[in-house]
């Protein structure tokens, strides 16, 4: 039972409306001061002392500690609406209404893997029938096909295939600038440098600054799941640890190459894990500023190994709605003043819990995406794409204004709340033309992209999944 605190002091956080100044320097109108403030004094006095602390500690822009942030993410009831009230009270204020979406395309070129993560269902061994690998000119052929259709970004993330050329992910950047000089790549997870650099026989600075040479223009921030390696070492035994994560992703800072940053949870971690994984990436962007965004990703379990073989004792079923809802929320809450692109993941969550984690502090959709592999191996139930259309209709649902964006944040174009009469390439691929971009599955069963046919492979065998 939460003792309820009819004492509070005079509520600070809505002293002071801060501008949205990213919103108004592109000329749009932002919603209407919030009429909150009237309310929140008696809110506050309803809700749990501490909570109500924290959340007008986080309306004045302070820092919420470890330990606030875990009474966060343990709220409930009032408590947990008072969180959600905060969370868009803060995103109204510092990036306004505008809901951004990128055009991109995913390529995972290859889902043969060395390591055995107890969460990926996307991994095979070299051996097996449904190993694929695509070749250099086919991933720069779907790269060309996205730009055709006005993508703007590639993502290029897949598995560690055994005895791969060390340089191989920096001779694929290039084939690809080669064709396409303008396209952005945002290539690479920290565990993949991790082992470019060990193939190449370099360390992490030397294998950055090939692959920023080559054109890589980001990291994505994956390969995080959650930054503590008592947890790592019980869902993912021998994935890179969070020290060499931090190590890749400060590195590529120092070099001029922005990451992202995310979290996966819903699996064997607590409160304190999420709130501390989150510090971290705080502490972190207080010294670089190289991140862009942060993307929460709840563990999608259908297929993961952990959960279906039983390889790790108590795993859960992901998270619930509200644990979503509060992740979102919470972020918003820790990161605002530091990371203020909260990005909604609509293929893990869905369109519509998406809109939900709109209001509670996001304000980006993320992508077209194209093709989606790492999801859908796992279970993920969403599709593999969601036209710029469809985007921007979820956004205006909500009363929000849709815009697309760069990898980096810049604002492409910038579409009205009303009705909207814009096509882009991508609305206008029919059923037919999708089919052609190729499903997950397809790939799989295809037999000319087989790895097991395409390398002759004498490897020592990796330890048996237990
Ligand atoms: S998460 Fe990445 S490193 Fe781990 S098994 Fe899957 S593809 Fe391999």
């Amino acid at each position: 039972m939460v003792a309820k605190n009819h004492s509070m002091p005079e509520p600070s956080g809505w002293g002071g409306e801060n501008t949205k100044p990213q919103a108004e320097a592109w000329g749009i109108r932002q919603s209407q001061t919030s009429n909150l403030h009237s309310i929140w004094p008696r809110l506050l006095s309803l809700i749990d002392r501490d909570v109500a602390r924290t959340l007008d500690r986080a309306l004045a822009g302070e820092d919420v500690t470890v330990e606030e942030a875990t009474r966060l993410f343990d709220a409930e009831g009032l408590e947990l609406n008072a969180l959600v009230i905060v969370a868009d009270e803060l995103r109204r204020r510092s990036v306004g209404d505008v809901v951004t979406y990128i055009l991109n395309r995913n390529i995972n070129f290859t889902n043969v893997c060395i390591k055995h993560c107890g969460f990926c269902a996307f991994s095979r061994d070299h051996r097996e029938e449904e190993g694929y690998f695509l070749p250099i000119e086919e991933v720069v052929r779907r790269a060309r096909e996205a730009w055709d259709l006005g993508a703007t970004e590639v993502c290029i993330q897949a598995g560690l295939p055994p005895k791969m050329d060390g340089y191989f992910y920096v001779d694929l950047t290039r084939a690809i600038k080669k064709e396409l000089p303008d396209i952005h790549i945002h290539g690479f997870s920290p565990e993949e440098v991790l082992y470019g650099s060990v193939r190449a026989r370099c360390s992490i600075e030397e294998y950055l600054r090939a692959l920023k040479d080559a054109g890589v223009g980001s990291l994505p921030g994956t390969s995080a799941e959650i930054l503590d390696d008592e947890v790592r070492n019980l869902i993912s035994p021998g994935r890179i640890t969070t020290a060499q994560w931090v190590e890749v992703i400060t590195t590529a800072h120092r070099l001029g190459i922005p990451t992202t940053s995310t979290i996966m949870y819903g699996h064997v971690e607590n409160s304190r894990h999420k709130a501390a994984h989150i510090a971290l990436l705080r502490d972190l962007q207080r010294q670089t500023g190289g991140f862009t965004e942060f993307v929460p990703l709840s563990f999608i379990f259908e297929e993961a190994p952990m959960y279906k073989k039983g390889f790790v004792a108590d795993v859960r079923t992901g998270a619930t709605g509200a644990e979503v809802v509060k992740m979102y929320a919470v972020s918003r809450i820790m990161l605002n003043s530091w990371i203020p692109n909260l990005q909604v993941s609509w293929v893990k969550e869905g369109p519509k819990l998406a809109q939900v984690c709109l209001n509670v502090g996001c304000n980006d959709f993320m992508g077209t995406l194209i093709n989606e592999s790492i999801s859908t191996a796992a279970g993920a139930a969403y599709g593999q794409r969601l036209k710029p259309r469809e985007m921007r209709r979820l956004i205006r649902d909500i009363g929000r204004v849709p815009a697309e964006r760069t990898t980096t944040y810049e604002i492409r174009r910038l579409f009205s709340r009303n009705e909207d009469d814009h096509h882009d390439p991508l609305d206008l691929v029919d059923e037919e033309g999708e089919e052609g971009f190729g499903s997950y599955h397809q790939l799989i069963h295809r037999q000319d992209y087989r790895f097991k046919d395409q390398f002759q492979l004498r490897v020592t065998p990796e330890p048996s999944r237990k």
